[in-house]
């Protein structure tokens, strides 16, 4: 059967060779096993089904959860001369009657059906008259409500399955691959977890970035113009954030669509194609634009904002370079984007799931300010242990100097203990920059030892210090009405002293100080001093210690 497959391969896709993990789920599929397939976006899912269908007598029936997904995969293996159909919402009651005639008939090898269609019984009576050898269930995390995309219809599927005469193979398939999800897929569908093929989640040709503290739109609009002709594609959280975008680079004579739920069926389906077919080059849209798009030449993806958890990013970001070329992949990340995706999450789900999601959104930030190798993070997230540092992300090639900042961190600690662990980023920041905010004197917090100990630097800067000792999992977060922070076990071995803490600082650069007034103030300042003391100046501050106090003073940016 194995090498039937190798033909099929050959004969109808023109493949030379199967992909990693690909034979294997094949081979487990032919031999009546049921299997999850764990493979990255672009990894090659649709083959472990398309080629047993033609290996197999009968229909193999796809549970796939976009209607135009359905439609571009069935075109296109009508193309390579496999006949394959479709049912979703969109056809006429003949239409339906017909293709489900014709099933039972036994002219297809694929049927594609929208999960939803599980829900009615007369649907599902009239497929046991249908010769089902496998039913592949396409991005199988929609089963679970640990995925990031649940859908209700999907829990249908284990009955449907046993409704047959002849049960037929069960192939889920996802890239989603967290241990939760992966557990649950295999519960719900009863798969043995033994049977689960899983390739690797390392993108080698992808390059990862996050860009903190940058004009979002001037950084889009250089970037598009540095890459010009380039196909890419910009996710913003928000509609609003697309039109913005579309109506900035159109104006700009860029070759640009746009894709979210706002617009008209016929709108998205016109843009979608537009950019399939190279007639434009980038693509502004929110998370509902891609799933399943099958476009190879995508070289960069950016990220407007910050997605609302890993999952999300590391599928959208995963549509960059299918064809194995390099491809850029960078998150634009600004703090108001927490906010922006906690209200998302508040509105958008019913109340149970809300603290998981909270959880999953602080994951999302931990990875914009770790300064561990992206792409290890990304991986490790999802349940691959020893994994290498991949030597190209942002990380890997920062070769900024990376300084002992344990003292600073244990002042941090400190000051979350002294207020009592029950506290945000925001209110612990103004603590210890010293703020005379009304609320910090109400609590008393002016009173503390650790009140302004790190008086000097900027709220905002000391905010983000916390982000970073928080991805460094020193300090967690409480996910209930308002994050809480408080002291994570490891945070105590900094306090003791066991532990070491460095991160990376920006060297100043000249154009900075040059900049900055308060530089020359200084200097002069200094000048005025050494004379004072009849030494050179040299002696009473050096040239980087002056670049370190001007760069930690409060700028005016953002
Ligand atoms: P996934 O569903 O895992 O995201 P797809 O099934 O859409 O990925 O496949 C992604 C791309 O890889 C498609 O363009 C497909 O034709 C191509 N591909 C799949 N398997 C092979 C193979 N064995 N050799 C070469 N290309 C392949
Ligand atoms: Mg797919
Ligand atoms: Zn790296």
């Amino acid at each position: 059967m194995l090498i039937k497959a190798t033909e099929v391969l050959r004969d109808y896709f023109g493949y030379d060779s199967f992909r990693t993990g690909q034979e294997q789920v094949i081979e487990s599929v032919l031999q009546g096993k049921d299997t999850l397939c764990v493979m990255p976006t672009g990894g090659g899912k649709s083959l472990c089904y398309q080629v047993p269908a033609l290996v197999m007598e009968g229909t193999v029936l796809v549970i796939s959860p976009l209607i135009s997904l359905m439609k571009d995969q069935v075109d296109a293996l009508k193309e390579a001369g496999i006949s394959a159909a479709y049912i979703n919402s969109t056809m006429t009651s003949e239409e339906y009657q017909e293709t489900m005639e014709a099933t039972i008939r036994g002219e297809y090898r694929l049927l594609y059906i929208a999960p939803e269609r599980l829900d009615s019984p007369s649907f599902t009576n009239r497929l046991q008259l249908m010769n089902v050898p496998i039913v592949a269930i396409d991005e199988a995390h929609c089963i679970s409500q640990w995925g990031h995309d649940f859908r209700p219809s999907y829990r249908n599927i284990r009955k449907m399955v046993s409704l047959f005469h002849e049960k037929p193979v069960v192939l889920a398939l996802t890239a989603t691959a967290t241990p939760a999800v992966r557990e649950d897929i295999c519960s719900q569908l009863t798969i043995d977890e033994e049977n689960t093929v899983m390739t690797g989640f390392e993108r080698e040709n992808l390059t990862f970035s996050v860009i903190k503290g940058q004009d979002r739109e001037k950084f889009v609009i250089d970037y598009v113009k540095k890459n010009e002709g380039e196909a890419g594609i910009i996710y913003a959280a928000t509609r609003k954030a697309v039109d913005h975008l579309y109506e900035v680079l159109s104006k700009r004579g860029v070759p640009v669509g746009k894709y979210h739920a706002g617009l008209s069926d016929i709108m998205r389906q016109e843009g979608q194609e537009q950019f399939l077919n190279d007639e434009t080059s980038v693509m502004i849209a929110t998370n509902a634009f891609g799933m399943g798009i099958d476009k190879s030449n995508i070289r960069y993806v950016i990220h407007y904002q910050m997605p609302r958890n890993m999952e999300s990013y590391y599928q959208e970001a995963g549509r960059a370079g299918r064809d194995g070329l390099k491809s850029d992949c960078t998150l634009l990340f600004s703090s108001q984007d927490v906010q922006t995706q906690r209200f998302l999450i508040d509105q958008s789900l019913d109340e149970s799931r809300i603290p998981m999601e909270l959880q999953k959104l602080q994951s999302m930030v931990d990875y914009c300010h770790t300064e561990v190798c992206l792409q290890k993070f990304i991986i490790q997230y999802f349940g691959e242990e020893d994994v290498s540092d991949c030597g190209r992300c942002a990380n890997c090639t920062d070769t900024r100097e990376s300084l002992d900042v344990t003292e600073d961190v244990q002042k941090v600690l400190s000051c979350v203990i002294r207020m009592g662990q029950r506290f945000g980023k925001t209110m612990i920041a103004q603590v210890l920059t010293g703020s005379r905010n009304k609320k910090v004197k109400d609590f008393g917090f002016d009173k503390l030892t650790t009140y302004g100990i790190l008086k000097g630097r900027s709220a905002k800067d000391v905010s983000d210090f916390i982000e970073f000792i928080i991805s460094e999992n020193y300090l967690g977060v409480e996910h209930g009405q308002f994050p809480i922070i408080y002291v994570a076990e490891a945070g105590k071995d900094v306090l003791t002293g066991k532990q070491k803490v460095f991160r990376k600082v920006s060297v100043v650069t000249k154009q900075i100080t040059v900049d900055n007034p308060l530089f020359e103030k200084l200097r002069a300042l200094r000048r005025q001093l050494a004379q004072d003391a009849g030494v050179p100046p040299f002696v009473v501050f050096s040239d980087k210690s002056l670049h370190d106090m001007v760069s930690r003073m409060p700028t005016t940016e953002e």
